[in-house]
């Protein structure tokens, strides 16, 4: 297993202090790592501005970089059962999802961007300006620093790397410090693919590593996903620097269910949709907004049924839901189910901490609050853990001022089977993806992220080409 880190081309130990990563799921230490120190991190962003300058990469032709992405691709896809036990044992998520969700998406992010290599185009326009020509081309930033949440290390990763190196940027990497082995295994994959040295560093640790990479002059764009709070400090730096930078921040996402709703149907992908990883998506249901007449049944069945999931390390085939990924995060769904209490809502379901077995690693049961209004901090707040809310309406009409009485933006579901209805919710909801009639869905090739306090900026799609590249005009004088 790789602890060290990775600086121009060399895997470093660092002389920083040591910090553990724990497997969430028996509380134990997995691995011990190394805080990269301020040299580290100036190191690792020498070493990315040297590989930018380089022939050996700033010189590849686009061809030859589709082709190492699409080696990193086949190399990934290779090594899923390794990575992706990697990943369970970091994070905790059922193999399930690391094996059916996390590395597949990783592999078709790196293979969709291969694609875009070759087809970066500007454009050219006819300019109201006698004898020029006018030309657009998209370049590369130059070194980019990718900053990740531990939710979903590696996937969340490739979602900034994958772009990143299509248009030719070299990159350093600075993982969550609870989860950072799928990274440095992915970064050894990079490597073996024949990345040129340099290109892709990572350097390990908390905060003040982020803080210095944020800060490094020439570090000239920052892709964060993360917490809204620390996205607004990065976004304050950036903005001082006049740095490029995209936020992928918090998320509370509503799940309108509309009357007309068949709430069988909606049972399942509303379940699925609040507890996915134990609920640490940044884009989990987390608000449930159903019919007055009808909240009680919907409440009752949606606690049965998540009371009936089991709980387990990922490991486990059995394995509905995994750990939480730290004793933090256990402690944050704790208090705010406490405070749920005490705001008067009804929890049907869940909220206390397992024991035996299960007592040793961070384990939260899926919990169901009812009766919750919409000025409950249970209601207004992230708290990224297996905690949902289910509030009645009662008048249609208000739903999408509900949904959007929220900081946040990111995500929404919609239920209804009035194409109608749910198509006019989407347009009235103020969030960057809304899906009707589904759970979560993720396509490298569907714009992601958030509006409000969700973020600024988007992943996936042309939008990430658009992110990792500057528009320089060339003018041509005829005459
Ligand atoms: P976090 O903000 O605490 O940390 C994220 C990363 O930033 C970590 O690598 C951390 O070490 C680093 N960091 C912390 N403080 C920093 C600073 N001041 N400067 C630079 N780097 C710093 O978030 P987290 O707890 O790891 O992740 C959970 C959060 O991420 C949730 O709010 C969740 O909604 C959000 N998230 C958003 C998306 C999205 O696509 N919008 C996806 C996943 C997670």
């Amino acid at each position: 297993m790789r602890t060290d880190m990775l600086i121009g081309g060399e895997w470093t130990a660092g002389a920083g202090p040591v910090f553990p990563s724990y497997n969430p799921a028996t509380g134990e230490v997995l691995a011990e790592l190394r805080e990269a120190t301020e040299q580290d991190v100036d190191a690792a962003v020498r070493a990315a501005a040297a590989a930018f300058a380089s022939p050996g990469w700033g010189g590849l032709l686009p061809a030859a970089r589709a082709r190492l992405l699409l080696r990193v691709a086949d190399l990934l896809e290779e090594h899923t059962d390794e990575l992706a036990r990697l990943e369970t044992q970091d994070q905790g998520q059922p193999l399930n999802v690391s094996a059916g969700f996390s590395v597949p998406n990783a592999v078709e992010h790196f293979r969709y961007y291969a694609g875009w290599v070759t087809k970066i185009t500007g454009v050219t326009v006819p300019l109201s300006v006698p004898d020029v020509d006018y030309r657009s081309r998209r370049e590369p930033v130059g070194v980019c620093g990718l900053i990740t949440p531990w939710n979903f290390p590696l996937m969340i990763l490739v979602w900034k790397l994958a772009p990143a190196l299509a248009c030719g940027n070299t990159v350093v990497i600075k993982p969550a410090e609870q989860t950072p082995l799928s990274t440095l295994r992915l970064a050894e994959l990079i490597q073996e693919a024949g990345v040129p040295a340099g290109v892709v560093n990572v350097v390990t640790g908390g905060p003040d590593v982020g803080r210095a990479l944020v800060r490094h002059p020439q570090v000239k764009k920052i892709s964060f996903t993360g917490s809204t709070q620390v996205g607004r400090e990065i976004g304050a730096e950036c903005g001082r620097a006049l740095k490029k930078v995209s936020l992928e921040l918090g998320g509370k996402a509503p799940s309108i269910i509309a009357a007309d709703a068949d709430l069988g149907a909606v049972l399942q992908g509303n379940l699925l949709g609040g507890l996915l990883n134990s609920g640490q998506v940044c884009a989990a249901y987390t608000r449930f907004y159903v019919d007055a007449r009808r909240h009680d049944e919907f409440a009752h069945q949606l606690a049965t049924a998540a009371a009936t999931l089991r709980l387990g390390d990922g490991l486990d085939p059995d394995t509905h839901l995994g750990p939480l990924v730290s004793a933090e995060q256990v402690e944050q769904a704790d208090s705010y189910v406490a405070l749920g209490k005490k705001e008067g809502a009804e929890l049907l379901t869940g909220g206390e901490r397992p024991g035996g077995e299960l007592a040793r690693g961070f384990f939260y049961p899926p919990t169901v609050f009812a009766g919750v209004r919409q000025d409950m901090r249970i209601a207004r707040e992230e708290i990224f853990g297996p905690v949902l809310t289910v509030l009645p309406y009662e008048d249609p009409e208000e739903l999408a001022v509900l949904a959007n009485d929220s900081d946040y933006g990111l995500a929404a579901a919609i239920w209804s089977r009035d194409i109608g209805t749910a198509n006019r919710l989407a347009r009235q909801v103020k969030a960057g993806t809304v899906w009707i009639n589904m759970m979560q869905g993720l396509d490298a090739g569907a714009a992601w992220g958030g509006m409000k306090a969700s973020g600024i900026g988007r992943e996936m799609g042309w939008e990430a080409i658009t992110a990792y590249t500057e528009v320089k005009s060339i003018w041509t004088s005829l005459a």
